[in-house]
């Protein structure tokens, strides 16, 4: 623990604000989530209606018709055994949406592991005073790796699937077909995990979403290290991505194919994973690709598919703190754009204004022999160095 050793004082001091600002957030989503409701749903029968469901499950009764395959237009108070529903589709059905119901407490854990991105990007990386020469020993990866593995574990299988943010963008737009309940509750959800990405550069995608820490973590065994210096095109990337998003905003207003509130990304939720419940092939296919492929590729499924990813990407253009190079330092030696797993780093370099994602994932923070790239708020010089 060498790195903890060479902290000064002052970093010190932050470091245990940061643990127990940490603990007070998770302690506080821990008394504050409510009982679960598990005795509501498991009193429900077929001979309820719909109407009579949808509350128990907290969603809809669109949404509830339309898990059903039943029309829109379904009487929604007839009995769901008059409706043709068989035993076992209904259990299916309530066990899908009941692993759907969010638990308060992980938006808690999600605040604490960004604030704890935050404060270790900003002050805890760098020992304060290390000289350049010991770059090499700055952003250690073990912090990063223990705060991923925390993301995987307790926001991913010890508290499930949801919320998560990917479910955050897609569940925006359900209410806005009816398939949601509450749209002040979605509303919130949307702003909650956009905050986080706008706080820190998609600091909810590099520090706590946990299908993000996973792939994160498969990425950052020593394997395949030749093929992971071949970066994916940006361009092509983003371009399936933000397709993928149109296409599901087309096909979720009924304006392409005729069945409004069809949801592409259903049959690609990798946070299923989470729930240990794989409800299609393509589902469990997604799984599987997306985690082999991120033993090579740099987060496939965030690049690829996530429309949170998307979403993100768009909002990091207004993040508050943020990789910034100063320009009149670098020379453009490419040292951080060889670390950087995607073409962000390069991208910034460039100057460009719609670059790559960039996940806060620290690679390019202590690589620079010049002192030009910093994690720094976007209201500060880019350098605190001297000139
Ligand atoms: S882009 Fe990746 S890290 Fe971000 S929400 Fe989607 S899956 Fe999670
Ligand atoms: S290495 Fe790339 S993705 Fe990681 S922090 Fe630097 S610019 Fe962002």
């Amino acid at each position: 623990m060498s790195y903890l050793r060479s902290l000064s004082r002052r970093q010190h001091v932050w470091l245990a604000a940061t643990l127990l600002s940490m603990i007070a957030i998770v302690a506080a989503g821990w008394i504050l989530e409510p009982e679960p409701d598990e005795a509501a749903a498991v009193s429900l029968t077929l001979e309820m209606s719909i109407r009579q469901i949808a509350p128990a499950l907290g969603t809809t009764g669109l949404a509830l018709a339309k898990e059903l395959d039943l029309p829109r237009s379904v009487a929604k108070d007839k009995p769901l055994g008059e409706l043709g529903i068989d035993p076992q589709q209904f259990d299916e059905v309530v066990a899908h949406l009941l692993s759907h119901r969010p638990t308060v407490l992980k938006y808690y854990v999600f605040t604490a592991l960004t604030l704890f991105g935050l404060v270790w990007l900003m002050r805890l990386g760098r020992p304060d005073g290390s000289p350049v020469a010991e770059r090499k020993t700055w952003y250690p990866r073990w912090p990063y790796l223990a705060a991923l593995t925390v993301a995987v574990g307790l926001c991913g299988f010890a508290l499930g699937k949801s919320p998560n943010p990917m479910e955050g963008a897609v569940k925006l737009l359900k209410g806005m077909v009816g398939l949601q309940p509450s749209i002040p509750a979605v509303v919130w959800a949307f702003v909650f995990f956009i905050a986080l990405a706008v706080v820190g550069n998609k600091l909810i995608c590099g520090w706590a979403c946990p299908f993000g820490a996973l792939q994160e973590l498969l990425y950052s065994l020593p394997l395949l290290k030749r093929i992971k210096r071949r970066k994916l095109p940006f361009a092509l990337t983003n371009l399936i991505r933000g397709g993928l998003f149109v296409l599901m905003v087309l096909l979720l207003f009924g304006l392409v194919g005729g069945k409004k509130g069809y949801v592409v990304y259903h049959f690609m939720n990798p946070f299923n994973l989470f729930a240990l419940r794989f409800e299609t092939l393509s589902i469990l296919l997604t799984v599987i690709i997306a985690l082999g492929l991120a033993l090579a590729v740099y987060r496939p499924f965030c690049q690829l598919i996530c429309p949170f990813g998307f979403v993100s990407w768009l909002a990091e253009r207004l993040s508050l703190v943020r990789v910034r190079i100063d320009h009149s330092r670098c020379n453009t030696c490419g040292a951080c754009a060889r670390a950087c797993p995607l073409s962000a780093a390069a991208d910034k370099i460039e100057g460009k204004h719609f670059g790559a994602d960039c996940y806060s994932c620290a690679r390019c923070l202590n690589v620079c022999p010049q002192e030009a790239i910093a994690y720094r708020s976007v209201f500060a010089p880019p350098s605190d160095r001297p000139a």
